[in-house]
């Protein structure tokens, strides 16, 4: 079975009761491909979730941009994973680059907060990508494998995993990656899936792109055979999300 195409929105820490109102008015509206055809994924800031999935159609579903680490407890601030499967919220955003950088988590600390969350039974989208110093540099590959590696290590089953490759110097800069730089380390990363995981992991699991993708550019990425999907930013605020939706067609 061919790998279904996977659109992630990460609203990030934006938006008001009201606009979050009307974003998904408009995405309620949208004529868009089936589920059958795409797999569509909200993810507002966590005190959206509940308004965001009461109100969204649903053939679209919703991601917490976050969880903590392990169960619940003396840990200020956090949300737990069982809140989200609690709020049947099925998805979650973990290891986005913002986090990594500002907020210093590691590829090890990721890598628990991955298997946490699917040992809870929900669906991660675990993001990796090399930054502008370290692409220049010739460690794109390096980088990315370790980021996977340290998830690898951590979970037997990829089944509820979409791996989002995110190129630092791509997001939220207006600097897209071309479509050959995208495919190209799309395609290393599912050999690094054959040669560590297994070829049936390398061959089912999503890897989506994410990093500057709007509606221009999102057509000839999806284009590349190794470009299973997109997580987006700015643009998942905007009408032109929904092109981005149906460029999986
Ligand atoms: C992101 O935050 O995951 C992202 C890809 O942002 P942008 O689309 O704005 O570059």
């Amino acid at each position: 079975m061919g790998r279904k195409f996977f659109v992630g929105g990460n609203w990030k820490c934006n938006g008001t009761v009201a606009e979050v109102k009307k974003i998904v008015d408009v995405l309620n509206g949208a004529d868009v491909p089936s589920a059958e055809e795409v797999e569509v994924v909200i993810s507002p800031p966590f005190v959206f979730l509940p308004q965001v999935k009461a109100l969204l159609r649903s053939d679209f579903a919703v991601a917490a941009q976050n969880a903590w680490v392990k169960k619940g407890g003396a840990y200020t601030g956090e949300i737990s994973a069982e809140m989200l499967v609690n709020l049947e919220i099925p998805w979650v955003i973990l290891g986005h680059s913002e986090r990594r950088a500002l907020l210093k988590e590691s590829n090890e600390f990721v890598a628990d907060k991955v298997a946490y969350a699917l040992g809870q039974g929900l669906k991660v989208i675990a993001c990796i990508g090399e930054t502008l110093e370290q692409r220049e540099a010739g460690e794109t590959m390096t980088v990315v494998s370790e980021q996977t590696k340290a998830i690898a290590d951590k979970i037997a089953d990829w089944t509820n995993v979409v791996l989002a490759y995110e190129p630092v110097w791509a997001i939220g800069t207006g600097k897209v990656a071309t479509p050959a730089q995208a495919q190209e380390v799309h395609n290393n990363l599912r050999s690094w899936l054959v040669a560590n995981v297994s070829s049936e992991v390398a061959e089912s699991v999503r890897i989506i792109y994410g990093g500057s993708v709007n509606a221009g550019n999102c057509v000839e990425l999806a284009g590349q055979p190794d470009v299973d999907g997109f997580l987006v930013g700015g643009a998942s605020l905007k009408p032109e999300f929904i092109d981005i939706i149906k460029s999986a067609l």
